[in-house]
């Protein structure tokens, strides 16, 4: 016979804060199907790592379904604990120096026209990492030329000569995400600060490059706030913006604040654009990398109209 024991509360121990159920937007189906499976299988027999899988993404089915993903190079072990991400914090394993050509083999293996590369944080590195990342573009640049390629990088501590070296290896893109508004950066990003991200956009921008940023939202941000944000990035000149929803991926993690409607996203988004931010995904489901090969389009007209709209063609010349 099974005895049901009631369940007791121990009154010390309040129990967490029941998570919120996600609204009717947020609901994805699970990830499946054979473009899926393949790039599972490329991945792992590569030994390389990506965010969509070490994040949680809820996206990756759609996603790697139409063979979008994003690499992330320099292990899967990050040294930051920020509060809002699922990427395991510790002791990193140390640097793979094969990593950027198996990189470069998979990516031109897909035949992309454009493609999102990130890493973990990597604060024991002399230059944050900033020396692989620039093996990784240049072994990309020449296994896949005319594939577009978007970085989207850590802060290196600030540390702007690891800024200009990723710049000096030709990304097409430059992004470095800021994810929330400065009144909680502290409490998001626990070892990051607002003003440091903000430099290391500003110096992409000074040197020409493409830049892009993306916030989460529900983090307990007020809408003015994000629009202030928005209003700082317009005028440095960035070029994509990227707004989503932040989702809890555990109960260790920052809670959801708030789920922002559809029509909130679509209403900075309109901010946004009127701003002067060329380029604006905005909605529950983005991410910073999200569509990001539909962007590959616009980017190539931004670059042959460089010189008049202040960009500068950041690739070195083939070799
Ligand atoms: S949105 Fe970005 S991180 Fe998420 S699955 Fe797509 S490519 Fe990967």
């Amino acid at each position: 016979m099974t005895v049901r024991l009631p369940i007791v509360q121990n009154e010390a121990e309040p129990a967490p804060a029941p998570r919120k159920r996600h609204p009717d937007w947020l609901r994805v189906p699970m990830p499946g199907g054979d473009g899926y499976q393949a790039l599972r299988r490329m991945v792992k027999e590569l030994g390389l790592h990506t965010v969509c899988q070490s994040a949680s993404c809820p996206n990756i089915g759609e996603c790697w379904n139409h063979r979008a993903l994003t690499i992330m190079i320099l292990g899967d072990i990050c040294t930051r604990s920020c509060r809002f991400c699922d990427v395991a914090t510790g002791r990193p394993l140390p640097v793979d120096h094969g990593e950027p050509a198996r990189v470069a083999t998979m990516l031109a293996a897909l035949e992309l026209n454009h493609t999102v590369i990130t890493s973990v944080d990597r604060d024991d590195l002399p230059d944050g990492g900033a020396g692989i990342w620039a093996e990784t573009l240049h072994a990309c640049h020449a296994a896949a030329p005319d594939m577009t390629i978007e970085v989207l990088v850590p802060d290196f501590k600030g540390d702007l000569a690891d800024v200009d070296t990723v710049l000096d290896a030709g990304p097409d893109v430059f992004a470095h995400n800021l994810e929330t508004v400065p009144r909680l950066s502290r409490e998001v990003r626990v070892q990051a600060r607002y003003d440091r991200s903000f430099a290391v956009l500003r110096r992409a921008r000074e040197r020409g490059a493409l830049v892009k940023t993306g916030l989460m939202l529900g983090l307990g941000e007020e809408p003015a706030e994000v629009r202030e944000v928005i209003d700082q990035l317009a005028a440095l000149g960035l070029t994509i913006l990227t707004l989503g929803q932040y989702l809890q991926p555990s109960k260790k993690h920052l809670p959801v604040q708030r789920y922002v409607h559809p029509d909130e996203f679509a209403e900075l988004k309109r901010h946004a654009l009127a701003a002067g931010i060329v380029h604006v995904e905005s909605g529950p489901l983005v991410r910073s990398s999200y569509h990001a090969e539909g962007q590959a389009e616009l980017i190539r007209r931004l670059q042959a109209g460089a010189g008049k709209i202040g960009f500068a063609s950041l690739r070195p010349p083939a070799a």
